[in-house]
């Protein structure tokens, strides 16, 4: 119910889990090519999705005092060179626009990359009084990001996303606005795309450009490999600080305004496909899926069979329920794989009932996944032939970013993050055999 279009003729997970993923995106019609490289047309069923995911943490984000708001796409050059550490992570990916018309510009315009600075110049205009704090602003947009590689949905150089910027009076408040955003997605992750998820900050190689901290929630994918689904920022005062940021405080002195941003983009629509799907093809998790249930009348040549798939139709879709109708003559076939008979009597509230279950079963599915291939690592060596052919590490680690290179060097790996949950599988970092810090999971991402 829950298993959205029929693909025909895709490659085999087990065989080519890559390509596997490529025809289900073109097959399911969720995507296509378009001349330039590396940017994607959504479809309506891939962008049905996306509204759907979007209309739900809209409310959420509402619910909780955010306000959204529309900046513009282009950064002048200077505005984006302000802080050091954002422009230095950014600056290999970015598009410049150089002429408007015929004419040269005086200076060129970065297309957004993410819109950090764009923000702080704002703030830096309607920020003046502790009374106007926090500000909880999030914008929808698109942002651009010139990567080499690309694949659907997981690496487009256009991509869709939200980008929530906030500012707060004081550390602790921003600090508090950092986790509950992760806690946002990470709850979304696991409730509505039935995703489970671990939470964790993310080693201080491994974080934003220009941020004091990130957080993560990380999956695991159908081939055991990582996806990072959501990230949120603490930024500290350092972003106020560089574009002059300040409010008179309740003490009537100056201060400087604490900052966190946070995003989720389309890749969580690759994530979906990558974490729940088959060799059928797609399979959405009903909440988030554009058709949760399809009328398929049988024998439709007897008389009333049509009426009353059309009577089923409506009463689905007065229930709630995203339901269509497959009126073709085309066969069965799949379609009654599962048969299940069902009185008409009450039969939304059967549906609704069902939906859940298979909302259950697909995050029961995939967190059986995760749990499967997550294992505890004591050496280098069991780390590289462990996730060799993906799955979650947990070893100790010193906090040393040259250990972290070398298990990128030895073990093929890249820390995914420091979870929340620690558990001690030992006292030193297995690298270097100093005392260590904290248990990281390490794995392959995309
Ligand atoms: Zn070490």
């Amino acid at each position: 119910m829950a298993k959205d279009k029929k693909v025909e003729q895709i490659t085999d997970m087990d065989v080519d889990f890559a390509q596997w993923f490529t025809d289900v995106c073109t097959k399911a019609e969720l995507i296509d090519y378009s001349s330039i490289k590396g940017m994607y047309i959504m479809r309506p069923y891939g962008y049905a999705i996306w509204e759907n995911i979007q209309h739900i943490l809209d409310a959420e984000f509402k619910a909780l005092g955010h306000e959204n708001v529309y900046l513009p796409m282009l950064i002048p050059e200077s505005l984006l060179q302000k802080e050091k550490d954002h422009v230095e992570g950014f600056a290999p990916e970015c598009a410049w626009v150089t002429y408007g018309g015929s004419d040269k510009l005086e200076e060129r315009y970065c297309i957004r990359p993410t819109s950090e600075t764009l923000f702080c110049e704002h703030y830096k205009n309607v920020i003046h009084s502790w009374r106007d704090l926090p500000k909880l602003y999030n914008q929808w947009c698109s942002v651009l990001r010139w990567e080499k590689t690309s694949r659907p949905f997981l690496r487009h150089r256009e991509f869709l996303w939200q980008e929530g910027h906030t500012m707060h009076e004081s550390e602790e408040e921003a600090r508090a606005e950092t986790q509950r955003m992760l806690n946002v997605y990470a709850d979304f992750m696991e409730n509505t795309l039935a995703m489970p998820v671990i939470r964790g900050r993310k080693t201080d190689k491994e974080k934003f450009n220009g941020a004091e901290e990130t957080y993560t929630v990380e999956c695991m994918m159908h081939d055991h490999k990582a996806l990072q689904g959501g990230t949120s920022h603490y930024f500290g005062d350092g972003f106020a600080k560089a574009f002059d940021i300040t409010y008179t405080g309740k003490d009537n002195q100056l201060h400087h305004p604490y900052q966190t941003s946070w995003g989720v983009s389309v890749r969580m629509i690759g994530g979906i496909i990558m974490t729940h799907g088959d060799n059928s093809g797609l399979v959405l998790p009903p909440k988030i899926a554009p058709t949760q249930v399809i009328v398929v009348p049988v024998a439709m040549h007897k008389e009333g069979v049509r009426e009353a798939a059309e009577k089923l139709l409506e009463t689905l879709k007065n229930a709630g329920i995203r339901a269509g109708i497959d009126l073709s003559d085309q066969s069965m076939g799949w379609k009654a794989a599962q048969k299940l008979t069902l009185p008409l009597e009450n039969i939304a509230d059967s549906v609704k009932a069902l939906l859940d279950e298979v909302q259950k079963e697909l995050y029961a599915k995939a967190l059986k996944n995760l749990q499967d291939n997550t294992f505890d690592a004591h050496s280098v060596e069991e780390v590289r032939d462990g996730c060799a052919n993906g799955g979650f590490a947990r070893m100790m680690w010193c906090g040393d970013e040259a250990c972290e290179v070398k298990m990128k060097e030895q073990a093929g790996v890249t820390s995914r993050c420091i979870p929340f949950e620690q558990q001690h599988i030992g006292d030193v970092c297995p690298v270097c055999g100093k005392p260590a810090k904290h248990m990281v999971i390490w794995g392959i991402a995309y």
